[in-house]
């Protein structure tokens, strides 16, 4: 299908083929979802929310609610306010939510609705009922990528919700990043078994992972509560995982509320969860449980038992930089090679940060932001990698150039299980690195001859 793709590299400045991002919209409609009863809203076009819904709905296999202005031609001319109004009445007379969260659009941000504003005048004039909460996040999709969106409706949350009241609580703020639910599940429990309170947002466990029970729920059961939020003005401090899609709100936070932050990798891998672990220990002068310190334990030695399969296997990555950046350092712990490390998004720590991991390592990889699939592909062609790690849309590239493929990151259409199993921490790592190690031990057995097919691995 992509089997014409050109080895030459030609420099592109206004071209994206195959583009390894999504719009902003998206990442701040899932970021909303990790609110306890949001219906999202977004301020555009019906065009825009029906692809951030349908995208979301195709990742998470999940029914996802938003509500839109539903502009029209006369709405580009004369502005989206009445049409707000207009969306929120609705959405109060026939869905009740505790929250609504509005995002906009390219097109209402290229006409300059004044969201604040035209919130403030509904507040006033009773369209938003006493007791109900809106925030929103400006996302222009014309700028960034969905992580940006992400970044902007979390730090959002902060700017509208967070209280400080002087009296400081023992619990400390967790912000998870542009993870699925099942991470945010798995850092929820290890802080759980370790016996630290905390305020995880957003979180969307529960909310797009929800259990068949055979009715709808409008609003699922999971979700960071309001009134949680508003208290993480007084905790600790705020630990945010992943720069890119959390920075933003940490900062934010410590602007508002005076709550020291600290911004760590995600942690996938061994490395990058120990540095979790230790921050954890250093904020809350408490040691992990022997569950935890097993846990790291299991992880090591499946590494140390079948590094020789990942040793010097030369590897291509594709993905958002918060997630790439330690997947990286854990592979080259591996013993691997990530020859071709790319990114969608614009990300100086991506820069940075898969240079310092490769610069010794791996010093003739190739390593950029702000760059294509397309790219990655005829870097691929030029010189074979022996496997690749993308979204689903790798999934051209891998069959054009018969390279076995690991699907990781966003968006996974054709695919289930992803958002179940999590990635993170000493056993989500664990997974992970099965699911690679495991796609390579397929490839040795449909590439051995007989004499070298072994039952045993
Ligand atoms: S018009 Fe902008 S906000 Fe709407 S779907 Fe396209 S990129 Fe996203």
């Amino acid at each position: 299908m992509l089997d014409a793709t050109p080895t030459t590299l030609v420099e592109r400045k206004a071209l994206r083929v195959n583009p390894a991002k999504t719009c902003q919209p998206i990442g701040a409609m899932y970021s909303a979802l990790g609110i306890h009863g949001c219906l999202p809203h977004s301020h555009g076009s019906q065009g825009c929310c029906s692809y951030h819904r349908s995208h979301l709905t195709r990742h998470f296999r999940e029914p996802i609610m938003a509500a839109t202005s539903s502009f029209t031609e006369g709405t580009a001319v004369f502005g989206g306010g009445a049409n707000l109004r207009q969306a929120l009445k609705t959405i109060y007379q026939l869905y009740d939510p505790p929250v609504v969260a509005i995002t906009t659009t390219c097109l209402s941000e290229t006409i300059g609705d004044d969201i604040p504003t035209i919130i403030r005048e509904a507040t006033e004039s009773g369209v938003i009922p006493d007791g109900k909460t809106v925030i929103h996040a400006n996302t222009p999709s014309y700028v960034g990528c969905h992580i940006t969106g992400w970044s902007n409706m979390t730090a959002s949350m902060v700017k509208y919700l967070s209280e400080r009241s002087g009296e400081s609580r023992n619990q400390v703020n967790l912000i998870p990043g542009y993870v699925e639910p099942s991470d945010t599940r798995e850092l929820k429990q290890m802080l759980a078994t370790w016996g630290i309170d905390a305020v995880t947002f957003p979180d969307t466990s529960d909310v797009v992972d929800t259990p068949q029970t055979g009715h709808f729920q409008m609003y699922p059961q999971g979700g960071t509560t309001v009134e949680a939020l508003k208290t993480t003005g007084d905790s600790l401090a705020t630990i945010a995982l992943g720069p890119e899609a959390s920075t933003q709100a940490a900062i934010a936070l410590e602007a508002k509320c005076q709550v020291p932050h600290h911004i760590l990798d995600l942690p996938i891998g061994v490395a990058a969860t120990d540095r979790l672990v230790q921050t954890l220990m250093e904020v809350t002068g408490t040691q992990p449980t022997d569950e935890i310190v097993n846990a790291r334990g299991r992880l090591v030695d499946v590494m140390t038992d079948m590094q020789s399969y990942l040793y010097e296997k030369r590897v291509a990555i594709a993905g958002d930089p918060d997630q790439v950046v330690p997947l990286v350092e854990m592979l080259v712990t591996c013993g691997a090679k990530p020859v071709y490390v790319i990114t969608g998004a614009e990300s100086k720590y991506f820069r940075d940060r898969t240079q310092a991991i490769l610069g010794e390592t791996v010093p003739e990889a190739v390593i950029r932001d702000n760059e294509d699939l397309f790219y990655l592909h005829q870097l691929m062609k030029q010189e074979p990698v022996d496997l690749l790690i993308s979204n689903v849309y790798g999934k051209y590239i891998a069959r054009a150039e018969d390279v076995p493929f690991v699907r990781y990151g966003w968006p996974i259409l054709d695919r289930v299980g992803h958002s179940y199993f999590p990635t993170l921490g000493y056993g989500g790592s664990l997974h992970l690195l099965c699911t690679i190690i495991n796609t390579l031990l397929d490839r040795k057995d449909r590439d051995d001859a007989d004499e070298t097919f072994e039952l045993v691995l």
